[in-house]
């Protein structure tokens, strides 16, 4: 991968930011992201943040080399301080990391999103989490798509800003509204492995020489809900 070709993934996450925005990329690593944006025309402007040295050194080498530090500024900063407010950043990526983090990035530095009024996460895993810090921080999910790569599945997330979003209940949570809606082979497949995943948790759980009930019961209520979406659209 590099800027000219993105991983599916990231060409995914590359589609659902809006041309003339002002973008932060944050946990930018190489800024492949806002450089094929930029080359492409698509953004005006941004930012590439990063936390650790290496991997900044790496963000500012390629906006360097493609001539792009006109329009896209690496910031060694911790999330979303890498944003300024003279910066009008508009749109927000944050790929490439686990939903708790992704969430933690997102509620630390809440108010550095004022300006911002569409986010595109990309969590390598705990969606559910995601799903659910957006909908109670006034942010509407408008889109998701689910990509097979390289062996593991990710989920994009689109959000834009609303005052009262909508409000999903676990299940919705858990699956994603769209992604459930559209069922396609790559969600079926995905809830088919964490369905015979959870299983042997539980059994594992359950052979613990002390039972922790509260995890028991968690995750009957997990393989009870996939068994349910498997079953309602035909898996
Ligand atoms: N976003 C790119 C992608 O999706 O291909 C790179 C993903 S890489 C796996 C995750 C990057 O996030 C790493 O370079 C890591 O240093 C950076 N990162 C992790 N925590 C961060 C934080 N709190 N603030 C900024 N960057 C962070």
């Amino acid at each position: 991968m590099d800027a000219d070709h993105l991983s599916q993934r990231l060409a995914i996450v590359a589609s659902y930011v809006p041309q003339g925005a002002r973008l932060a990329d944050i946990g930018t690593d190489h800024a492949y992201l806002p450089v094929n944006l930029a080359k492409n025309g698509v953004i005006v402007g941004g930012v590439a943040g990063e936390v650790v040295p290496g991997p900044f050194k790496n963000a500012e080498h390629e906006i360097n080399r493609e001539g792009l530090s006109d329009l896209i500024t690496a910031r060694l900063a911790n999330g979303l301080q890498a944003i300024e407010p003279a910066d009008h950043i508009d749109t927000v990526a944050i790929a490439g990391m686990g939903g708790a983090l992704i969430t933690q990035i997102l509620t630390q530095d809440f108010d550095r999103l004022a300006g911002v009024s569409r986010l595109v996460l990309q969590p390598n895993v705990g969606e559910m989490t995601v799903r659910r810090f957006l909908m109670t921080h006034g942010f509407q999910l408008v889109a998701e798509q689910i990509v097979a790569e390289d062996g593991h599945t990710y989920e994009i997330l689109v959000a834009d800003r609303k005052a009262v979003p909508e409000q999903y209940d676990e299940e919705t949570l858990r699956f994603g509204p769209y992604l459930l809606a559209e069922h396609n082979d790559i969600f079926i497949a995905k809830w088919q492995r964490e369905l015979a995943r959870t299983s042997e948790v539980l059994r594992q759980v359950e052979s613990a020489h002390e039972v922790p009930a509260a995890k028991v019961t968690e995750l009957q209520t997990k393989i009870q809900q996939i068994k349910e979406v498997l079953q309602r659209v035909g898996a």
